[in-house]
């Protein structure tokens, strides 16, 4: 069944002209027993997904991490993250405006879930201002995108 994040208005946060939306997704996953290293096709699925609807501005990390799944469920062959539970993780930032927030984080589950634990989370943060460093543009103007996903709405909805 298609999950979509639970009716959680965005005016119920600190309100904000644009929203960093930060994923932090697995990248391992065990199958039958064996430990299989990379999902990078979770990632790649999630991004291109984003960038099809104009999302293109996107910024993807490596990180490790550890939560409530620590190193145990989500198992990873007892090796090298057995002792500090680190799980290696990906994280991905995506800023948009207001508006395309609850897009952004439907279309993350949509690609990213598997209905494994460890699927990951996703954390909204509010941003106080864009500057584009080549022209020094602030707010919406360095925020936008040519050809992003407000020119698209813009062009379809007309
Ligand atoms: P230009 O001057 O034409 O805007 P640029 O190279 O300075 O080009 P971008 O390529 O748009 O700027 O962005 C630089 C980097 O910033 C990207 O590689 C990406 O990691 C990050 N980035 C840009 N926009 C976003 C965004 N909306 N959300 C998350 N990361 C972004
Ligand atoms: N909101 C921007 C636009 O519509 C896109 C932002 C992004 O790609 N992260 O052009």
């Amino acid at each position: 069944p298609l999950i979509r994040a639970q009716n959680a208005p965005v005016d119920a946060i600190p309100d904000a002209e644009f929203y960093k939306v930060e994923a932090i997704l697995s990248v391992f996953f065990s199958y039958a027993g064996t430990i299989e290293r990379n999902r990078p096709w979770r990632v790649q699925q999630v991004s291109s997904a984003l960038l099809q609807m104009g999302i293109r501005g996107v910024t993807v990390s490596d990180v490790l991490g550890f939560g409530a799944q620590g190193g145990s469920t989500e198992r990873h062959g007892g090796s090298e993250f057995s002792e500090d539970k680190l799980v290696a993780k990906v994280k991905m930032e995506i800023v948009v405006s207001k508006d395309q927030v609850e897009f952004v984080i439907d279309k993350i589950i949509e690609e990213a879930r598997t209905g494994e634990i460890g699927d990951g989370k996703i954390f909204l943060i509010p941003v106080a201002d864009v500057i584009r460093v080549r022209t020094g543009e602030r707010g919406e103007k360095a925020e936008r995108m040519t050809g992003g996903h407000a020119d698209m709405s813009a062009t379809t909805s007309t």
